[in-house]
């Protein structure tokens, strides 16, 4: 190895501002939800054109609160793809609902919208696309579809701040958006999450279901309409979370920046020439990526070892990669639902050969060449 520093494939940056006002938050004697985490929400909903928002414990919390205000539970069913993290999937059983699988636009490692329209049964209730790595899928044909056969729409747009659409940030348009803010996604409150809402009547809802259900009124007065959830967001991470948004645009620009230092590295290792596949170039349609990865599909099934010889290689050479993610009907429990092998193969096969490359603000530009290099080598000396 030259280099003695190993290159994680992210890393959250929290400066010491942000430390400090966590060490206030600690000391000030209210430590769980308060002024904190409206300040927060205050902020996103400017962010979001002053839409309604509310934040959450974390990004699944979120999505499964707005489940269930969208009114999806037993005998509904909800499309989505198979290419995300499993907690898409998760809440829509928790709700009660049936989660329906659809493949992958295999360029964009999005929901194939058109494969979409073709799953829509008279149970469908709402669709949940995921804007993989940050590309939103076509908003217009989403709400088309939605619009045509009545649906909801659930966004898993976890990995998608400050991503657009025509120039139009994600979450400042549409129906009822989530966004994660775990420790690995572009803006981090350690865990944590917020929902965009339709109205001040859906945020009323939503707190409602954030914390057990609870109704105040008066002094003393409480009643539960319906039994919610324990999903409330602390100042604590409230206080990481307003830190870290301060940065929102710097660290959008830093991303595409390393982003393009990629494509030129990857151009100059051949990476295409040895079958590895790179995401959609920048500014290639309406849809612009926040960078919130940068994931290569590579030629698996004709590797030594397949993808985990790549992986174990680049570990050796100081490079850390991640798996995001393996395609979600095959787990065993959806596979005890009645999914199969072969149901899937846009997403079974990015499932087992698509590679999370490093790519955080605080990487030296001299990375993306660094990585692109150490991946053609392993590849050259692995292809059968
Ligand atoms: C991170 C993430 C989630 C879940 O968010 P948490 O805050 O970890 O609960 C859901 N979907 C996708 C696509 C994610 O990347």
């Amino acid at each position: 190895m030259s280099d003695s520093t190993f290159l994680p494939f992210t890393r959250p940056d929290i400066d010491a501002q942000t430390i400090a006002e966590v060490g206030k938050v600690l000391a000030s004697g209210w430590i769980t939800s308060g002024p904190k985490v409206q300040a927060f929400e205050a902020q996103l909903s400017a962010l979001f054109g002053g839409r309604p928002v509310r934040a959450f414990s974390n990004g699944t919390a979120t999505m499964e609160v707005a489940l269930r205000l969208a009114g999806v539970g037993p005998g509904d069913e909800v499309i989505t793809t198979a290419i995300t993290w499993v907690a898409t999937a998760n809440v829509i059983v928790a709700v009660g609902a049936k989660p329906v699988f659809v493949d992958v636009d295999p360029h964009t490692r999005n929901i194939d919208l058109a494969a979409v329209e073709a799953a829509i049964t008279p149970r469908t209730r709402a669709i949940m696309p995921v804007y993989m790595a940050g590309l939103p899928v076509d908003m217009d044909l989403l709400y088309a579809i939605a619009k045509k056969h009545a649906l909801r729409v659930i966004e898993d747009a976890a990995q998608a701040i400050d991503s657009r659409w025509n120039g139009q940030r994600i979450g400042s348009f549409g129906d009822l958006v989530s966004f994660s803010f775990q420790a690995n996604k572009n803006i981090t409150c350690a865990e944590g999450g917020c929902l965009v809402l339709n109205s001040l009547g859906e945020a009323e809802q939503a707190q409602r279901l954030r914390l057990q259900g609870v109704v105040r009124s008066g002094l003393d007065g409480m009643d539960v309409e319906a039994p919610g959830g324990k999903f409330n967001l602390t100042d604590i991470n409230a206080a990481i979370g307003l830190g870290q948004l301060a940065h929102l645009p710097e660290v959008t620009r830093r991303r595409a920046q390393l982003a393009q230092d990629y494509f030129d590295a990857a151009a100059a290792a051949k990476l295409e020439a040895l079958g590895i596949e790179l995401p959609p170039p920048i500014n290639s349609s309406g849809a612009m990526t926040n960078w919130h990865m940068f994931q290569v599909v590579l030629p698996a099934d004709r590797l030594r070892g397949g993808r985990a010889a790549i992986m174990q290689a680049l570990q050796d050479a100081g490079i850390g990669t991640g798996v995001h993610y393996p395609a979600l009907h095959l787990f065993s429990y959806y596979r005890s639902l009645g999914w199969r092998e072969g149901m899937l193969p846009h997403a079974e096969r990015i499932g087992r050969s698509i590679l999370t490359l490093p790519l955080f603000p605080s990487m030296r530009s001299s990375d993306p060449h660094r990585v692109c290099q150490a991946l053609a080598q392993s590849c050259k000396r692995l292809l059968k």
